[in-house]
């Protein structure tokens, strides 16, 4: 475990990426690895309903209905949770989310904790490439799978050489709306983090394992910084 707790509580790193990042697998890596404990806005929502607690109830209630749990209703869950946590080293993923639960986060008692947000960064391009695997041959109709049957040479069909096309254009659009939606909620969030010196951008094109390699770069030098100056 991190181990540069500070008189405030263990340490907090929060860890954003694009829908397709790869961030859940890091996120369970840390965590199995004995890292960091992954907290996320979801689980604590799925306990919240399970335990039947008066947040729990509230929830319910919401979801019910149909609508969106508050950005008010989040924060005092997700703090509510971190306080209880305040010994144990955090991941706290999928949150903040957008600029109003950042500023929810910044003013919380748990931001003192905060030491490191890591961004996984992959391109629009790339995700909708990798949400969307797959292809087709636009001459033959012969299919492949970026992941599990991919073509000898990039983008042209082994058969017959022709273009492939990704197969459904439909579904192509929802996961580029998800993605701009996404940019647009965390660009001022990355700003913010940045201009604070929080932020560590981590490039999750490559191979899981090394993304895991290069966060825990990353999370050591912190440690080793935190221990050189204090
Ligand atoms: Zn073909």
């Amino acid at each position: 475990m991190l181990s540069h707790t500070n008189e405030q509580g263990a340490p907090i790193i929060v860890i954003m990426g694009p829908p397709g990042s790869g961030k859940g697998t890091q996120g369970d890596l840390l965590e199995h690895n004995g890292v960091l404990k992954k907290v996320s806005t979801g689980d604590i929502l799925r306990s919240h309903v399970k335990r039947g607690t008066d947040l729990g109830k509230k929830v319910s209630a919401i979801i019910d209905a149909g609508k969106f749990v508050s950005d008010e209703i989040l924060a005092e869950l997700v703090e509510c949770e971190l306080n209880s946590l305040s010994k144990t080293p955090v991941l706290l993923d999928g949150y903040p989310r957008n600029e109003k639960q950042a500023k929810n986060f910044g003013q919380s008692k748990a931001f003192s904790r905060l030491i490191k947000v890591i961004f996984l960064s992959v391109s629009k391009d790339f995700l909708v490439k990798r949400l969307l695997g797959r292809l087709v041959c636009s001459s033959c109709g012969t299919t492949f799978h970026l992941k599990s049957l991919p073509p000898k040479l990039d983008g042209l069909c082994d058969g017959c050489g022709g273009d492939l096309i990704s197969r459904n254009d439909d579904a192509k659009e929802i996961v580029e709306r998800r993605l701009v939606q996404y940019e647009k909620e965390t660009e001022p969030l990355l700003n913010y983090y940045n201009k604070l010196g929080l932020l560590e951008t981590v490039d999750g094109r490559s191979d899981p394992k090394e993304v895991y390699v290069e966060i825990m770069s990353k999370i050591n030098k912190i440690t080793k910084n935190h221990r050189s100056t204090g």
